[in-house]
């Protein structure tokens, strides 16, 4: 039987609100939740689906309640969940009234013989499914509505306080699973999609070497495949945290200030994580069984 493992990130970014201990709060809930999945035999899927939803169901972060808005006002959200091992993933982009966007890319991969749906052709299925249509403005927070309204003013707003979320499991018998869930950039264009729903760029799995969620700006994400990239550094012999570093370093070895980051964590148990931003808050499981949480690298995982 193996040990389960289980990190989080709650997305890479400045996080220059004076707002830390509420995160961590809140990445320390989300841990709990799916670790006590884990530990009690659950499945790597059940553990960083119900998880994530814990920081999509959150207002401190950008997935779910607390997306930031895009330029016409309004939450357009992206997930992705991978299984390592059937090497699948299901994602969704462009949703505007699922309340937890990552159920519904699971039910993309398991219950269709699709894998990529997007817009109001995501939410049919979801009508399909029998999940519940929500209104778009359950998403969106007092705080985030007053940072739009700076933004469109051409006025800064203290921002982003906020992040995607992300999490990659293992469970006791061996299997790897990643989610990633993002309302995307503040004040991005409507109908843009940036890495997370992309396997491979926003998260990946496989079983035979390791999983991973990256977070920061997808369209640098997207470029270098930054989840898979990681994964194939581990598959090439490289520990898990220096795959973290190596995978985030190729990215800014060719992009200027790349703001990305990224969490893994390999077939054996080893976790890592990196990012070039000032923060990327992360929870994970120690060998004790402990939680941890912190705000920075290095994380001591
Ligand atoms: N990667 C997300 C996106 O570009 C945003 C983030 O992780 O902060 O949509």
């Amino acid at each position: 039987m193996t040990t389960p493992r289980l990190i989080l990130h709650g997305g890479a970014g400045p996080w220059e609100k004076d707002n830390h201990e509420q995160v961590l709060e809140g990445m320390r809930q989300a841990i709990q939740i799916g670790w006590d999945i884990l530990k009690n035999g659950g499945t790597a899927l059940d553990a960083v689906e119900q998880a994530t939803i814990i920081l999509e169901d959150h207002p401190l972060f950008d997935a779910g309640v607390g997306s930031f808005l895009n330029d016409q006002g309004e939450v357009e959200m992206d997930a992705l969940i991978t299984d390592g091992a059937t090497r699948d993933f299901g994602a969704i982009a462009a949703v505007t009234q699922i309340k937890n966007p990552i159920t519904l890319a699971r039910l993309i991969m398991t219950r269709t013989n699709h894998r990529f749906f997007v817009a109001d052709g995501a939410e049919r299925i979801a009508v399909e499914f029998g999940m519940q249509l929500v209104p778009n403005f359950t998403f969106i927070t007092e705080e985030e509505f007053a940072n739009f309204k700076k933004r469109l003013a051409n006025q800064t707003a203290i921002e982003p306080g906020r992040g995607t979320v992300g999490a990659v499991a293992l469970d006791q018998n061996g299997n790897i699973a990643s989610a990633t869930s993002t309302g995307g950039s503040p004040h991005k264009k409507k109908g843009r999609v940036g890495d997370v729903p992309i396997f491979g760029a926003g998260g990946y799995a496989d079983n035979r070497f390791g999983g991973a969620s990256s977070t920061g700006i997808g369209e640098n994400i997207m470029r270098h495949l930054l989840s898979k990239h990681a994964v194939d550094l581990i598959s090439s012999g490289v520990p898990a945290h220096d795959a973290a570093v190596a995978a985030v370093e190729a990215v800014a070895n060719s992009i200027p200030s790349p703001e990305v980051g990224v969490i893994v964590l390999d077939s054996k148990g080893n976790l890592g994580a990196h990012h070039t931003t000032a923060h990327m808050p992360v929870a994970w499981i120690d060998k004790d069984g402990t939680p941890q949480v912190s705000m920075t690298k290095p994380y001591n995982i």
